[in-house]
């Protein structure tokens, strides 16, 4: 009988526990102490970002920038749809509209080529999503958001420690959010982080992030009582999940290593199927430095993919697709939007599937992934050897 090997599990590091015993020891478990400082110093330093501040999660992390931002109701947001929802809900939440826009076929991330179609008198801001932990073409985006006066705020939520041109994700747009939830590279359960690349943003982002009030600067002695001073919310993250991602970010580069060969593992022992366009691999561009945080593939429809999906399953190999387009989501319809809108995009939800990923995954659970994936298709192709239409990749980077 074949052993499960699940989707995702949290990997730990080893030195969670004691660092939260230590947390404890010190007293301040509320936030901002001791590991947050270590975290955001060794983040700040890393990726070359002004100030970093954590937050609960990466969605909190997005619903603060909207709240620092000052969007409107009725301002446009322009964002893709092949997302996670708390990408389009942090600016809905604040009265926006999400304008949403198709992605590459070949990194699955916003078309910034379309982009500019988008922009309109309501614009006020872009949000590249970095997909897997490959970075959207910024040059582009940044240079449009200078042209219309735009902000960009990046949800880096898969990308921490991924790089674009050398640069650090998170570091490229006014803001950058961050997630450290249990299914992305480095975790504390529930966590996330705003980063701030501009100096002005900084005061009043910690003001909106500790329910409205100047207490940032009353401990720092600037005011003797602190008051209520501007709209805020409580998006200060719990020194208790600073000391367990404190853990986890001592292993920077022993985890980035790990995902290199798991994800250079698949890669390499897929490329056949490839070859033969059975199956379409990622695609990392050549300015772009990814943190491997997903492994996925595209089949050529949605019958192979949804029949892949359930023969890993009965054998025990967990694999997942998504997203559920927001576009075409009940939600995305009430802007209007529907089933058609966005074809890659809706090309991207019917053949993804992200294969079983995470630090401890064994090479033999990998072969054995693998190897369902060869069965299945040399059974597939005897079947209906007619069909072979693979996602197509239309190399567009190359097209100026
Ligand atoms: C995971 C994820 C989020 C949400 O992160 P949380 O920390 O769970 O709030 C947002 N955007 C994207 C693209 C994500 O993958």
């Amino acid at each position: 009988m074949n052993s499960l090997i699940p989707f995702n599990r949290p990997f730990i590091a080893g030195k969670e526990l004691h660092y939260i015993a230590q947390a404890v020891t010190l007293g301040n478990i509320s936030g901002d102490g001791e590991f947050a400082r270590r975290c955001t110093s060794i983040m700040e330093e890393r990726f070359g970002i002004k100030k970093i501040l954590l937050t609960p999660s990466c969605t909190a992390a997005l619903e603060l920038s909207a709240m620092l931002l000052d969007i409107q109701p009725g301002d446009e947001v322009i964002m893709p749809s092949y997302t996670f929802v708390s990408t389009a809900n942090a600016f809905v939440r604040v009265g926006a509209v999400p304008v949403f826009v198709d992605i590459r076929p070949d990194t699955l991330n916003l078309d910034a080529r379309l982009v500019e179609l988008a922009i309109t008198e309501k614009t006020k801001a872009i949000v590249p999503v970095h997909y897997a932990g490959v970075s959207c073409e910024m040059d582009l985006i940044l240079t449009l958001a200078e042209k219309y006066d735009l902000k960009v705020i990046e949800d880096a939520a898969q990308g921490v420690n991924a790089q674009y041109n050398q640069k650090y994700l998170g570091s490229l747009g006014q803001l950058g959010c961050f997630s450290f939830h249990e299914t992305k590279n480095f975790i504390c359960g529930e966590g996330g982080a705003l980063c701030l690349n501009s100096e002005e943003l900084i005061d009043r982002a910690h003001i909106i992030r500790d329910k409205g009030t100047n207490r940032q600067a009353f401990f720092q002695g600037q005011v003797d009582k602190y008051t209520w001073c501007d709209i805020g919310s409580s998006f200060v993250l719990s020194e208790l999940n600073c000391a367990f991602l404190y853990a986890q970010l001592e292993m920077f580069d022993e985890i980035n290593q790990r995902r290199k060969e798991i994800f250079d593992y698949y890669q390499h022992s897929l490329l056949p199927l490839e070859k033969n366009q059975q199956l379409r691999l990622p695609c990392v561009p050549e300015d772009c430095l990814s943190n491997h945080h997903m492994f996925y593939i595209l089949l050529p429809n949605k019958t192979l993919r949804d029949g892949l999906l359930n023969h890993l399953k009965q054998l025990q190999i967990h694999a997942v697709f998504h997203f559920v387009p927001l576009h075409s989501s009940p939600m995305g319809k009430t802007w209007g939007y529907q089933h058609g809108d966005l074809p890659v995009t809706e090309q991207a939800a019917d053949c993804l599937l992200r294969l079983p990923f995470f630090y401890e995954i064994t090479t033999e659970e990998q072969q054995r992934v693998v190897d369902e994936i060869h069965k299945f298709l040399q059974l597939s192709l005897q079947k209906v050897n007619s069909e072979k239409q693979v996602f197509q990749v239309a190399d567009i980077r190359n097209v100026e």
